[in-house]
């Protein structure tokens, strides 16, 4: 078992998070159960912070709460004093709800509404991270129509997409995200924004992509920025203040993958912002990172009882769970990989190789193939690790199944922070044929 966070083995063998018997956490709160080990988090927030704070950078690191986004997790945000991306209304009521702190809420989105815009101007938030033109057009009608300053930084595409392990660049940058760089529309929004009287352009965004290893298509995108940031000082006398570099850092979810620490990617990005804007005769902006799975990606599991074994001689045995692409979509949407042990014996040998198998009706809901395992019965706790981001937030109800809770554990406390959906949540929208229509 790879090592998460304060994830342990007890003198009983059970799997421990956070202090917390996690045999005992699933006969409390239920199967499926998400677990968090909150000291993790704590500790992934820290290390980001810390790391700016050392090189003496002002920064904001902004937790994208779309890899995960409750009231509690919110709240864990603004104890770590983290900011927050939201990319919608929902996100943004929930902040709300949680009572963080609206100067310091980005929203992001590529198709803002209106609504969700007003939405914004009413809490007062930081920032909107301007996708695009009509966005922007529609920020300047608010903010005039009301009076009221907005800050934005313009979300831009540098023409730079990682792929994980390598990195594409594209003259014409193809992405539904942003104002891109190469072809004048950065430029044009720019323009545009900067003639806006309650429109306070704060900097530039750009996010390169998810699930990042190296720090190779940060430095790319960084070098590309600043080089325009330079020509647009000379031609237009504008600084940026603020260079949001985006989130993506990658994170282990199995062996095979071998990221850095969070503290490694930050230190070379803010090395080389520090050595290209100095080469450019440019003020050292701010550094606004917005880190999403590296921050609850590996601080997640989830809690799995085993039910039916179908064996296939001499092709594979197949262990059911009882859960699947509805808590968990990442492996049929993505491919994506995991490894899971038993949380009830972790220390029993290895003796097979079984496939974990979802229980929605499809046959693509298949959550980990070829897992080495004990001999599982029916019966026995599977735990997957590093479903702490995209999990719960990707979660739905094909089938009608009921999302599973969210259980906090830190210090040997398990707090329940998102109890069970019920069959009752499940249809409390649905209204019978033959009831007056009311909307
Ligand atoms: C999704 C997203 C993030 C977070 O990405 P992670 O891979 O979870 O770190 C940050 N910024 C923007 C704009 C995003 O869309």
């Amino acid at each position: 078992m790879h090592k998460y966070g304060t994830a342990a083995v007890n003198d009983r063998g059970h799997l421990e998070i956070g202090g917390v018997d996690v045999v005992e956490a699933a006969a409390q709160f239920g199967t499926p159960l998400y677990l968090y080990d909150v000291a993790l988090i704590r500790e992934r927030a820290r290390g980001f912070k810390q790391t700016f704070d050392k090189l003496g950078v002002t920064a904001q690191v902004a937790y994208a709460s779309k890899a995960f986004a409750s009231v509690a997790m919110m709240q864990l945000a603004e104890q770590e004093e983290l900011s927050l991306d939201v990319v919608s209304g929902g996100e943004l009521y929930t902040a709300q709800k949680a009572g963080f702190p609206a100067e310091r809420i980005h929203f992001h989105g590529n198709n803002k509404s209106r609504e969700e815009l007003e939405m914004a101007f009413d809490a007062g938030i930081g920032c909107i991270v301007v996708d695009n033109f009509l966005e922007l057009d529609m920020i300047g009608e608010i903010s005039e129509a009301r009076g009221q300053a907005m800050n934005i930084l313009l979300r831009i595409t540098p023409g730079i997409e990682a792929h994980t392990h390598d990195y594409i660049l594209t003259g014409q940058e193809d992405s539904k995200f942003g104002f891109d760089l190469n072809n004048g529309q950065a430029e044009e929004a720019l323009t545009i924004a900067l003639k806006k009287p309650f429109v306070h352009v704060l900097g530039l965004h750009c996010h390169i992509g998810s699930q990042i290893f190296e720090t190779t298509g940060f430095i790319l995108a960084a070098e590309k920025i600043i080089g325009k940031l330079a020509d647009w000082h000379n031609r237009l006398s504008f600084e940026s203040e603020v260079l949001n570099l985006g989130g993506g850092f990658g994170i282990r979810y199995t062996a095979e993958d071998d990221p850095l620490e969070p503290a490694a990617y930050v230190e070379e990005i803010i090395r080389k912002v520090q050595t290209e804007t100095k080469k450019c005769g440019l003020k050292m902006p701010e550094i606004w990172i917005e880190p999403g799975r590296s921050l609850v990606g590996d601080a997640g599991i989830t809690i799995y009882e085993t039910g039916s074994i179908k064996d296939v001689p001499n092709v594979r045995k197949y262990l059911a769970v009882d859960g699947g692409m509805s808590d968990n979509i990442r492996p049929a949407l993505y491919e994506a990989k995991y490894e899971a042990v038993l949380a009830n014996r972790v220390n029993d040998p290895v003796e097979e190789t079984v496939s974990i198998a979802g229980k929605c009706c499809e046959s693509g809901d298949m959550l980990i193939w070829d897992l080495p395992l004990p001999k599982a019965n029916t019966g026995d706790l599977l735990a997957m690790f590093c479903t702490g981001a995209y999990g719960y937030s990707m979660a739905n109800n094909y089938n009608r199944i009921p999302r599973p809770p969210v259980v906090f554990a830190e210090k040997g406390e398990a707090k329940l922070v998102i109890r069970r959906e019920t069959f009752d949540d499940l249809i409390k929208l649905d209204l019978p044929l033959g009831l007056p229509q009311t909307n």
